[in-house]
Protein backbone atom coordinates (compact mmCIF):
# COMPACT_ATOMS: atom_id res chain seq x y z
CA UNK A 1 0.00 0.00 0.00
CA UNK A 2 0.91 3.51 -0.42
CA UNK A 3 3.43 5.33 2.21
CA UNK A 4 3.15 8.50 1.24
CA UNK A 5 0.66 10.92 -1.91
CA UNK A 6 4.17 10.70 -3.94
CA UNK A 7 3.43 7.09 -4.01
CA UNK A 8 0.39 7.64 -5.76
CA UNK A 9 0.20 6.55 -9.62
CA UNK A 10 -1.32 9.87 -10.42
CA UNK A 11 1.65 11.82 -9.71
CA UNK A 12 4.38 9.22 -10.90
CA UNK A 13 4.31 6.19 -8.29
CA UNK A 14 3.80 2.94 -9.23
CA UNK A 15 -0.02 1.06 -10.19
CA UNK A 16 -1.71 -0.47 -7.80
CA UNK A 17 -3.30 -2.59 -10.65
CA UNK A 18 -0.76 -4.06 -13.33
CA UNK A 19 -4.04 -6.08 -14.71
CA UNK A 20 -6.86 -3.32 -14.58
CA UNK A 21 -9.83 -3.94 -12.96
CA UNK A 22 -13.21 -3.21 -14.83
CA UNK A 23 -16.84 -2.33 -13.78
CA UNK A 24 -19.26 -4.80 -15.53
CA UNK A 25 -16.39 -7.29 -16.91
CA UNK A 26 -18.80 -10.29 -18.53
CA UNK A 27 -19.54 -13.17 -16.72
CA UNK A 28 -19.26 -16.34 -18.83
CA UNK A 29 -20.62 -19.09 -16.80
CA UNK A 30 -20.12 -22.82 -17.86
CA UNK A 31 -17.74 -22.53 -21.35
CA UNK A 32 -17.79 -25.83 -21.80
CA UNK A 33 -21.67 -26.48 -21.67
CA UNK A 34 -21.48 -22.99 -23.95
CA UNK A 35 -19.30 -24.31 -26.48
CA UNK A 36 -21.22 -27.44 -27.06
CA UNK A 37 -24.47 -25.78 -27.48
CA UNK A 38 -22.62 -23.36 -29.84
CA UNK A 39 -21.29 -26.17 -32.21
CA UNK A 40 -24.91 -27.99 -31.59
CA UNK A 41 -26.34 -24.26 -33.05
CA UNK A 42 -24.01 -24.64 -35.97
CA UNK A 43 -25.07 -28.37 -37.41
CA UNK A 44 -28.57 -27.25 -37.25
CA UNK A 45 -27.98 -24.73 -39.92
CA UNK A 46 -30.70 -21.90 -38.05
CA UNK A 47 -28.92 -19.13 -37.01
CA UNK A 48 -31.48 -16.87 -36.62
CA UNK A 49 -35.37 -15.83 -37.64
CA UNK A 50 -37.13 -16.78 -34.03
CA UNK A 51 -35.13 -20.77 -33.73
CA UNK A 52 -35.51 -22.77 -31.27
CA UNK A 53 -33.14 -21.69 -28.77
CA UNK A 54 -34.47 -17.57 -29.12
CA UNK A 55 -37.81 -19.55 -28.04
CA UNK A 56 -36.39 -21.59 -25.50
CA UNK A 57 -34.33 -18.77 -24.30
CA UNK A 58 -37.88 -16.50 -24.49
CA UNK A 59 -39.99 -19.05 -21.86
CA UNK A 60 -36.72 -19.09 -19.58
CA UNK A 61 -36.77 -15.41 -18.97
CA UNK A 62 -40.82 -15.23 -19.09
CA UNK A 63 -40.66 -18.04 -16.67
CA UNK A 64 -37.78 -16.39 -14.45
CA UNK A 65 -39.89 -12.87 -14.06
CA UNK A 66 -43.56 -14.46 -13.82
CA UNK A 67 -44.86 -12.60 -17.10
CA UNK A 68 -46.91 -14.08 -19.88
CA UNK A 69 -44.63 -12.85 -22.95
CA UNK A 70 -41.29 -12.31 -23.44
CA UNK A 71 -40.31 -11.18 -27.12
CA UNK A 72 -36.55 -11.34 -27.01
CA UNK A 73 -34.19 -8.71 -29.50
CA UNK A 74 -30.80 -7.46 -30.62
CA UNK A 75 -30.40 -4.73 -27.95
CA UNK A 76 -31.90 -3.04 -25.15
CA UNK A 77 -32.02 0.22 -27.33
CA UNK A 78 -34.71 -1.44 -29.97
CA UNK A 79 -36.43 -3.43 -27.60
CA UNK A 80 -37.09 -0.06 -26.28
CA UNK A 81 -37.62 1.70 -29.50
CA UNK A 82 -39.89 -1.07 -30.36
CA UNK A 83 -41.64 -0.72 -27.03
CA UNK A 84 -42.49 2.80 -26.92
CA UNK A 85 -43.92 2.61 -30.77
CA UNK A 86 -45.86 -0.87 -30.11
CA UNK A 87 -47.32 1.25 -26.76
CA UNK A 88 -48.35 4.34 -29.21
CA UNK A 89 -46.46 6.85 -27.78
CA UNK A 90 -45.96 10.19 -29.66
CA UNK A 91 -45.59 13.93 -28.86
CA UNK A 92 -43.60 14.15 -25.47
CA UNK A 93 -43.00 11.82 -22.77
CA UNK A 94 -41.13 11.61 -19.05
CA UNK A 95 -37.84 10.15 -18.58
CA UNK A 96 -35.44 10.34 -16.00
CA UNK A 97 -31.95 12.66 -17.10
CA UNK A 98 -30.39 10.24 -14.57
CA UNK A 99 -29.72 7.23 -16.99
CA UNK A 100 -27.53 5.63 -19.80
CA UNK A 101 -28.39 7.82 -22.14
CA UNK A 102 -29.98 5.06 -24.88
CA UNK A 103 -33.71 5.57 -23.00
CA UNK A 104 -33.71 9.41 -24.42
CA UNK A 105 -32.08 8.03 -27.36
CA UNK A 106 -35.18 5.13 -27.58
CA UNK A 107 -37.82 8.34 -27.84
CA UNK A 108 -35.64 10.79 -29.95
CA UNK A 109 -34.65 8.99 -32.23
CA UNK A 110 -38.63 8.29 -33.40
CA UNK A 111 -39.33 12.24 -33.00
CA UNK A 112 -40.73 11.87 -29.97
CA UNK A 113 -39.20 14.74 -27.17
CA UNK A 114 -37.85 13.18 -23.92
CA UNK A 115 -38.90 15.28 -21.44
CA UNK A 116 -36.23 15.37 -18.38
CA UNK A 117 -37.88 14.38 -15.16
CA UNK A 118 -35.94 15.14 -11.49
CA UNK A 119 -35.17 12.01 -9.09
CA UNK A 120 -35.57 11.73 -6.00
CA UNK A 121 -32.96 9.39 -3.60
CA UNK A 122 -33.67 6.58 -4.53
CA UNK A 123 -31.84 7.97 -7.87
CA UNK A 124 -35.22 6.76 -9.57
CA UNK A 125 -38.16 9.20 -11.03
CA UNK A 126 -39.65 11.87 -8.56
CA UNK A 127 -43.02 10.85 -8.87
CA UNK A 128 -44.02 14.60 -6.84
CA UNK A 129 -41.68 16.33 -9.85
CA UNK A 130 -43.84 14.88 -12.39
CA UNK A 131 -47.25 16.37 -12.89
CA UNK A 132 -45.54 19.78 -13.60
CA UNK A 133 -44.25 18.35 -16.79
CA UNK A 134 -47.40 17.28 -18.45
CA UNK A 135 -48.78 18.98 -21.23
CA UNK A 136 -51.08 18.20 -23.61
CA UNK A 137 -48.46 16.30 -25.95
CA UNK A 138 -47.79 14.09 -23.34
CA UNK A 139 -48.76 10.39 -24.10
CA UNK A 140 -46.83 8.53 -21.77
CA UNK A 141 -43.89 7.78 -18.83
CA UNK A 142 -40.48 5.73 -19.02
CA UNK A 143 -39.04 4.70 -15.69
CA UNK A 144 -35.62 3.51 -15.16
CA UNK A 145 -34.79 1.00 -12.20
CA UNK A 146 -31.66 2.11 -11.92
CA UNK A 147 -28.80 0.14 -10.50
CA UNK A 148 -31.65 -2.51 -9.73
CA UNK A 149 -33.65 -0.12 -7.34
CA UNK A 150 -36.95 -0.49 -8.31
CA UNK A 151 -39.30 3.15 -9.33
CA UNK A 152 -42.02 3.96 -7.18
CA UNK A 153 -44.25 1.91 -9.33
CA UNK A 154 -47.48 2.59 -7.52
CA UNK A 155 -47.16 6.54 -7.80
CA UNK A 156 -46.15 6.28 -11.20
CA UNK A 157 -49.25 4.08 -12.02
CA UNK A 158 -51.29 6.46 -10.32
CA UNK A 159 -50.29 9.11 -12.55
CA UNK A 160 -50.38 7.51 -15.46
CA UNK A 161 -54.10 6.33 -14.30
CA UNK A 162 -55.29 9.83 -13.74
CA UNK A 163 -53.76 11.37 -16.88
CA UNK A 164 -54.62 8.30 -19.36
CA UNK A 165 -50.56 8.01 -19.89
CA UNK A 166 -48.72 4.95 -20.88
CA UNK A 167 -46.40 3.65 -18.49
CA UNK A 168 -42.98 1.72 -19.77
CA UNK A 169 -40.25 0.73 -17.65
CA UNK A 170 -36.37 0.65 -18.80
CA UNK A 171 -35.54 -2.40 -16.76
CA UNK A 172 -31.99 -2.53 -18.10
CA UNK A 173 -30.37 -3.19 -14.59
CA UNK A 174 -32.71 -4.83 -12.79
CA UNK A 175 -33.20 -8.50 -14.52
CA UNK A 176 -33.55 -10.57 -10.99
CA UNK A 177 -34.78 -7.54 -8.72
CA UNK A 178 -38.31 -7.75 -7.36
CA UNK A 179 -40.24 -4.53 -5.65
CA UNK A 180 -42.32 -5.93 -2.50
CA UNK A 181 -41.45 -9.44 -3.62
CA UNK A 182 -42.93 -9.23 -7.11
CA UNK A 183 -40.34 -9.61 -9.86
CA UNK A 184 -39.54 -6.57 -12.20
CA UNK A 185 -40.72 -7.37 -15.65
CA UNK A 186 -44.29 -7.38 -14.19
CA UNK A 187 -44.89 -3.42 -13.88
CA UNK A 188 -46.36 -1.27 -16.71
CA UNK A 189 -47.87 -1.72 -19.71
CA UNK A 190 -44.20 -3.54 -20.35
CA UNK A 191 -40.77 -3.68 -19.42
CA UNK A 192 -37.57 -3.22 -21.50
CA UNK A 193 -33.81 -5.62 -20.44
CA UNK A 194 -31.13 -5.28 -21.64
CA UNK A 195 -28.75 -8.29 -21.90
CA UNK A 196 -25.85 -6.13 -23.05
CA UNK A 197 -22.19 -7.81 -22.60
CA UNK A 198 -21.80 -5.78 -19.16
CA UNK A 199 -25.46 -6.50 -17.63
CA UNK A 200 -26.45 -8.99 -15.01
CA UNK A 201 -27.47 -11.35 -17.61
CA UNK A 202 -25.77 -11.48 -20.75
CA UNK A 203 -26.36 -12.71 -24.52
CA UNK A 204 -23.14 -10.99 -25.92
CA UNK A 205 -25.58 -8.14 -27.10
CA UNK A 206 -29.46 -8.68 -26.51
CA UNK A 207 -32.57 -7.63 -24.97
CA UNK A 208 -36.32 -8.25 -24.31
CA UNK A 209 -39.18 -6.44 -23.80
CA UNK A 210 -41.93 -8.38 -21.26
CA UNK A 211 -45.61 -8.16 -20.84
CA UNK A 212 -48.98 -9.68 -19.94
CA UNK A 213 -50.52 -8.17 -22.83
CA UNK A 214 -50.98 -10.37 -25.68
CA UNK A 215 -51.71 -7.82 -28.41
CA UNK A 216 -49.09 -5.82 -26.81
CA UNK A 217 -46.20 -8.47 -27.50
CA UNK A 218 -47.88 -10.04 -31.29
CA UNK A 219 -47.12 -6.48 -32.08
CA UNK A 220 -43.57 -6.36 -30.68
CA UNK A 221 -43.30 -9.66 -32.50
CA UNK A 222 -44.35 -7.95 -35.74
CA UNK A 223 -42.31 -5.55 -35.34
CA UNK A 224 -38.74 -7.36 -34.87
CA UNK A 225 -39.19 -8.79 -37.90
CA UNK A 226 -39.72 -6.22 -40.86
CA UNK A 227 -43.68 -6.10 -39.84
CA UNK A 228 -44.45 -9.84 -41.25
CA UNK A 229 -47.54 -11.60 -40.30
CA UNK A 230 -47.35 -14.10 -42.54
CA UNK A 231 -44.60 -16.21 -45.02
CA UNK A 232 -45.43 -13.16 -47.40
CA UNK A 233 -47.43 -10.71 -45.99
CA UNK A 234 -46.39 -7.64 -44.24
CA UNK A 235 -49.22 -5.58 -42.62
CA UNK A 236 -47.56 -2.87 -40.40
CA UNK A 237 -44.13 -1.31 -40.64
CA UNK A 238 -41.33 -3.23 -38.82
CA UNK A 239 -37.72 -2.92 -38.35
CA UNK A 240 -35.03 -5.94 -37.70
CA UNK A 241 -34.86 -6.79 -33.74
CA UNK A 242 -34.39 -10.29 -34.28
CA UNK A 243 -31.94 -12.29 -31.23
CA UNK A 244 -30.18 -14.75 -32.86
CA UNK A 245 -29.70 -18.47 -32.21
CA UNK A 246 -25.75 -18.04 -30.76
CA UNK A 247 -27.50 -14.66 -28.60
CA UNK A 248 -29.81 -17.27 -27.19
CA UNK A 249 -27.96 -19.88 -25.88
CA UNK A 250 -25.07 -17.75 -24.06
CA UNK A 251 -28.55 -16.31 -22.53
CA UNK A 252 -29.33 -19.62 -21.61
CA UNK A 253 -26.15 -20.62 -20.43
CA UNK A 254 -26.07 -17.35 -18.03
CA UNK A 255 -29.13 -17.96 -16.95
CA UNK A 256 -28.20 -21.28 -15.41
CA UNK A 257 -25.71 -19.83 -13.37
CA UNK A 258 -28.10 -16.60 -12.29
CA UNK A 259 -27.92 -17.72 -8.59
CA UNK A 260 -23.79 -18.31 -8.58
CA UNK A 261 -23.25 -14.77 -9.97
CA UNK A 262 -25.75 -13.34 -7.54
CA UNK A 263 -23.99 -14.98 -4.76
CA UNK A 264 -20.52 -13.51 -6.35
CA UNK A 265 -22.03 -10.23 -6.70
CA UNK A 266 -23.55 -9.99 -2.95
CA UNK A 267 -20.48 -11.50 -1.89
CA UNK A 268 -18.55 -8.53 -3.11
CA UNK A 269 -21.38 -5.98 -1.97
CA UNK A 270 -20.54 -7.01 1.47
CA UNK A 271 -16.93 -7.08 1.48
CA UNK A 272 -16.89 -3.44 0.07
CA UNK A 273 -19.65 -2.69 3.00
CA UNK A 274 -17.46 -3.72 5.74
CA UNK A 275 -14.40 -2.09 4.28
CA UNK A 276 -16.03 1.30 3.82
CA UNK A 277 -17.81 1.18 6.44
CA UNK A 278 -14.99 3.41 8.47
CA UNK A 279 -14.41 6.14 5.65
CA UNK A 280 -15.65 9.42 6.13
CA UNK A 281 -17.24 10.86 3.28
CA UNK A 282 -17.74 7.59 1.10
CA UNK A 283 -20.99 6.02 1.00
CA UNK A 284 -21.94 2.99 -0.46
CA UNK A 285 -25.54 2.76 -1.86
CA UNK A 286 -27.43 0.08 -0.21
CA UNK A 287 -29.38 -2.75 -1.67
CA UNK A 288 -32.66 -3.34 0.34
CA UNK A 289 -32.51 -6.70 2.04
CA UNK A 290 -36.32 -7.99 1.91
CA UNK A 291 -36.12 -7.78 -2.05
CA UNK A 292 -34.74 -10.09 -4.60
CA UNK A 293 -30.93 -8.13 -5.88
CA UNK A 294 -29.47 -9.24 -8.59
CA UNK A 295 -26.16 -6.56 -6.72
CA UNK A 296 -24.63 -5.93 -9.99
CA UNK A 297 -23.44 -2.23 -9.36
CA UNK A 298 -21.28 -0.99 -6.20
CA UNK A 299 -21.96 2.65 -5.99
CA UNK A 300 -20.29 5.46 -4.18
CA UNK A 301 -21.55 8.74 -3.20
CA UNK A 302 -18.50 10.75 -2.52
CA UNK A 303 -19.56 12.98 -0.10
CA UNK A 304 -17.95 16.58 1.25
CA UNK A 305 -16.90 14.63 4.13
CA UNK A 306 -13.99 12.73 1.84
CA UNK A 307 -12.26 16.00 1.34
CA UNK A 308 -11.74 14.97 -1.90
CA UNK A 309 -14.07 15.63 -5.43
CA UNK A 310 -15.55 12.14 -7.23
CA UNK A 311 -13.36 13.63 -10.16
CA UNK A 312 -10.30 13.73 -8.54
CA UNK A 313 -10.75 10.54 -7.20
CA UNK A 314 -11.88 9.10 -10.55
CA UNK A 315 -8.82 10.27 -11.91
CA UNK A 316 -6.98 8.96 -9.01
CA UNK A 317 -8.35 4.90 -9.55
CA UNK A 318 -7.61 5.01 -13.16
CA UNK A 319 -4.23 5.74 -12.35
CA UNK A 320 -4.00 3.00 -10.07
CA UNK A 321 -5.73 0.16 -12.41
CA UNK A 322 -9.29 0.45 -10.96
CA UNK A 323 -11.39 1.64 -13.68
CA UNK A 324 -14.32 3.14 -12.05
CA UNK A 325 -16.75 4.54 -13.63
CA UNK A 326 -18.87 8.09 -13.10
CA UNK A 327 -22.34 6.75 -14.27
CA UNK A 328 -24.46 8.58 -15.26
CA UNK A 329 -22.14 11.43 -15.86
CA UNK A 330 -22.66 14.05 -17.55
CA UNK A 331 -26.58 13.20 -17.09
CA UNK A 332 -28.43 13.11 -20.36
CA UNK A 333 -30.11 17.01 -20.55
CA UNK A 334 -25.54 17.88 -20.85
CA UNK A 335 -25.34 15.51 -23.75
CA UNK A 336 -26.05 16.00 -27.42
CA UNK A 337 -28.82 16.64 -28.72
CA UNK A 338 -30.54 17.43 -25.56
CA UNK A 339 -28.24 19.69 -24.89
CA UNK A 340 -28.58 22.19 -27.55
CA UNK A 341 -32.32 21.27 -27.68
CA UNK A 342 -33.00 22.10 -23.66
CA UNK A 343 -30.28 24.48 -22.37
CA UNK A 344 -31.84 25.30 -19.38
CA UNK A 345 -32.36 22.17 -18.26
CA UNK A 346 -30.37 21.80 -15.45
CA UNK A 347 -31.97 24.54 -13.67
CA UNK A 348 -34.89 22.01 -13.09
CA UNK A 349 -32.61 19.13 -12.45
CA UNK A 350 -31.10 19.78 -9.04
CA UNK A 351 -30.91 15.94 -7.76
CA UNK A 352 -29.57 15.15 -11.34
CA UNK A 353 -26.85 17.58 -11.11
CA UNK A 354 -26.00 16.26 -7.33
CA UNK A 355 -26.07 12.64 -8.60
CA UNK A 356 -23.91 13.65 -11.92
CA UNK A 357 -21.02 14.94 -9.71
CA UNK A 358 -21.08 12.53 -6.56
CA UNK A 359 -21.50 9.28 -8.40
CA UNK A 360 -18.65 6.35 -8.79
CA UNK A 361 -19.29 3.07 -9.89
CA UNK A 362 -16.51 0.46 -8.14
CA UNK A 363 -15.05 -2.54 -9.86
CA UNK A 364 -17.50 -5.79 -8.73
CA UNK A 365 -18.51 -9.17 -10.64
CA UNK A 366 -17.13 -12.71 -11.06
CA UNK A 367 -13.87 -11.34 -11.91
CA UNK A 368 -13.15 -9.58 -8.50
CA UNK A 369 -12.27 -10.86 -5.07
CA UNK A 370 -12.42 -10.19 -1.88
CA UNK A 371 -8.25 -9.50 -1.59
CA UNK A 372 -8.96 -6.85 -4.40
CA UNK A 373 -11.57 -5.25 -2.77
CA UNK A 374 -9.47 -5.21 0.11
CA UNK A 375 -7.07 -3.49 -1.55
CA UNK A 376 -9.24 -0.66 -3.14
CA UNK A 377 -10.84 0.15 -0.37
CA UNK A 378 -7.54 0.39 1.51
CA UNK A 379 -6.89 2.96 -0.98
CA UNK A 380 -9.64 4.67 -0.49
CA UNK A 381 -8.99 4.84 3.11
CA UNK A 382 -5.49 6.38 2.31
CA UNK A 383 -6.89 9.24 -0.11
CA UNK A 384 -9.34 10.14 2.15
CA UNK A 385 -7.13 10.47 5.31
CA UNK A 386 -4.53 12.43 3.32
CA UNK A 387 -7.25 14.56 1.32
CA UNK A 388 -5.28 17.97 2.05
CA UNK A 389 -2.30 16.86 0.83
CA UNK A 390 -3.39 15.48 -1.98
CA UNK A 391 -5.15 18.02 -3.00
CA UNK A 392 -2.60 20.71 -2.48
CA UNK A 393 -0.69 18.15 -4.83
CA UNK A 394 -3.12 18.26 -7.46
CA UNK A 395 -3.67 22.06 -7.53
CA UNK A 396 -0.10 22.15 -8.14
CA UNK A 397 -0.09 19.74 -11.18
CA UNK A 398 -3.18 21.39 -12.54
CA UNK A 399 -1.36 25.03 -12.50
CA UNK A 400 1.72 24.11 -14.20
CA UNK A 401 -0.48 22.20 -16.53
CA UNK A 402 -2.44 25.30 -17.69
CA UNK A 403 0.61 27.52 -17.46
CA UNK A 404 2.32 24.68 -20.18
CA UNK A 405 -1.10 25.57 -22.55
CA UNK A 406 -2.16 21.90 -21.85
CA UNK A 407 -6.08 20.82 -20.46
CA UNK A 408 -6.95 21.20 -16.91
C1 LIG B 1 -27.56 -0.74 -21.18
C2 LIG B 1 -28.72 0.16 -21.06
C3 LIG B 1 -29.60 0.38 -22.14
C4 LIG B 1 -29.31 -0.09 -23.53
O1 LIG B 1 -29.21 -1.43 -23.69
P1 LIG B 1 -28.36 -2.03 -24.92
O2 LIG B 1 -28.64 -3.49 -24.81
O3 LIG B 1 -26.91 -1.70 -24.66
O4 LIG B 1 -28.86 -1.43 -26.17
C5 LIG B 1 -30.72 1.16 -21.92
N1 LIG B 1 -30.96 1.71 -20.73
C6 LIG B 1 -30.14 1.55 -19.68
C7 LIG B 1 -30.48 2.19 -18.38
C8 LIG B 1 -28.97 0.80 -19.82
O5 LIG B 1 -28.12 0.68 -18.80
Amino acid sequence: MKSSPDDLAIFGGKPLFLQVLHVGRPNVGDQVKLMKRMSDVLKSRWFTNNGSQVQEFERRVAETVGVRHCVAMCNGTTALEIAIRAAGLTGEVIVPSFTFVATAHALQWQGIMPVFCDIDETFCLDPNRIEELITPRTTGIIGVHLWGHTCNVEALAAICGRFNLVLLFDAAHAFGCSRNGVMVGRFGRAEVFSFHATKFLNTFEGGAVVTDDSAFANCCRAMRNFGFSGEDQVSALGINGKMNEFEAVMGLTSLEHMEEIVVANRNNYLAYRKELRDIPGLILMDYEENERNNFQYIVIEIAEKAGVSRDLLHALLQAEGILARRYFHPGCHRMEPYRSLYPRAAHFLPQTERACARMLCLPTGTGVGAEQIRTICALLSFVVRNDVDIRARWKGLSVSGSSSGSME
